[in-house]
């Protein structure tokens, strides 16, 4: 990438440093991949002179200076919900990279990867085989039989092939490879307590930060209700403790009020979707601090472009009914006091669309509340806050620069590109594209 040894001052944008405080113009100095100056401008003076030795300037007048994206509800290795094994190994993995850059090429320097990953993904990155953000995957999605995360269809089929291929000793009960491993990892199946404690350790083995569960049924799933709680309190409860031992923490994905207060009691400390939640619910959720990540792309993408998920036709009642609960359930959410993240959830080959997330968010909490959630907040429900999601001084320096005024046209997250994205300090995308 550029020489690391470089400082760089990015002179005369709009920074919005995500901890609140109103936007500013300012010059940014960026030195061994952190922030080290940020030097608000006096309008009355001149510019200062940032050229020197060693030193680097990026003019980014007229432009917003934002923290780098952090999208907390990514499958970058889902790239489709079925007959993905069907596709070569080599061809999966090179969709997977392609999609790791192109996230940085949108401003997202950090993707919490909620279920498809593991560690292997993030060896090839931190060794720098592959550009990609910075990744937080969590391995298999833990479900219980019969629930959202049961992909053997109606009709268990255990072919000889498929039950003798598992190794673990309960393949009878298992998913059907999706795809590559270590890609897009079928989700695991436990049934009671010891299972679900196994199935923990098993990810954080293969490299997961943290773990999530399905604690009620899907929206766009057959064969689960989506009222229905699942996975029971013990089997929450030792997912829970094997992730405290590991200074971790489970994310439970959860529609329906019943699962989700369930998991909140088992000492979840995130709540994936919560489309449907209630005000007792999400009382609960405030007095135990637990996080909410909203999800509103895909019910947008259903919208415009549904071919894109592989996703049937759409009743497009059923996506609009969609649309209303997760405007609801964020409206009740912020009235508790509940911490609000954001996450695009995307899956598919082209995974292009992660700003709408923010945009989305916009259109109904305002553009800096948006944007504070698709970063310091993302940062702080990942655990990562003391490192990422703000532009404050000894961050690291992971920045995104958007052409023009993103708080006032915030939009421009579903339009453009960042015309320049740094992640560590380091340059890892140039050039303002303009999205079709
Ligand atoms: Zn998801």
């Amino acid at each position: 990438m550029s020489t690391p040894a470089e400082d760089v001052w990015l002179t005369g944008g709009t920074v919005f440093d995500a901890t609140g405080r109103e936007p500013f113009r300012a010059d940014l100095r960026v030195s061994a991949g952190r922030v080290a100056q940020v030097v608000p401008l006096d309008p009355t003076s001149r510019p200062a002179d940032r050229r020197g030795p060693g030193v680097a300037v990026e003019d980014v007048t007229g432009a917003t200076v934002i923290p780098g994206l952090v999208d907390a509800h990514a499958h970058v290795g889902i790239l489709r919900l079925h007959g993905q094994a069907a596709l070569p190994a080599p061809v999966q993995a090179a969709l997977v990279f392609a999609i790791l850059a192109d996230s940085l090429a949108q401003g997202f320097t950090t993707l919490r990867d909620l279920g498809g990953v593991d560690g292997g993904l993030v060896e090839a990155v931190r060794r720098g085989l592959v550009p990609g953000p910075r990744l937080l995957p969590s391995g298999q999605i833990i479900s219980q039989t019969g629930g959202h995360g049961d992909f053997r269809g109606h009709v268990p089929a255990v072919s000889s092939a498929t039950a003798g291929s598992g190794g673990c000793g309960h393949a009878h009960g298992q998913n059907p490879p999706t795809g590559a491993d270590g890609l897009t990892l079928p989700m695991l199946l436990v049934d009671g307590p010891d299972a679900a404690t196994r199935a923990a350790r098993e990810q954080f083995h293969r490299g997961a930060t943290q773990l999530k569960v399905f604690a009620t049924g899907g929206l766009l799933s057959h064969g689960d209700p989506l009222e229905a709680p699942q996975l029971s309190q013990a089997e929450l409860r030792a997912v829970v403790e094997v992730a405290e031992d590991r200074g971790s923490y489970v994310t439970a994905h959860a529609h329906t009020p019943r699962g989700l207060a369930r998991a909140v009691r088992a000492g979840v400390r995130c709540i994936e979707h919560a489309t449907l939640v209630d005000e007792a619910t999400v009382e609960l959720m405030a007095a135990h601090d637990v996080a909410a990540v909203a999800t509103l792309t895909v019910s947008e993408v259903l919208r415009v472009d549904p071919a894109s998920l592989g996703a049937g036709p759409v009743d497009p009642g059923d996506a609009a009914r969609l649309r209303e609960s997760a405007a609801r359930a964020i409206a009740l959410l912020e009235s508790a006091g509940v911490r609000v993240g954001c996450g695009s959830d995307l899956i598919g080959e082209r995974q292009h669309r992660r700003g709408w997330e923010v945009a989305l968010h916009a259109r109904l909490s305002g553009a800096s509340v948006a944007l504070q959630r698709a970063t310091r907040v993302n940062a702080e429900i990942c655990g990562i806050a003391d490192e990422v999601g703000t532009l404050e001084v000894g961050k690291a320096a992971d920045v995104a620069v958007f052409d023009g005024d993103l708080l006032a046209h915030p939009e421009l997250l579903m339009t453009t590109r960042p015309r320049l994205v740094l992640a560590a300090g380091d340059v890892v995308s140039r050039g303002s594209e303009v999205l079709a």
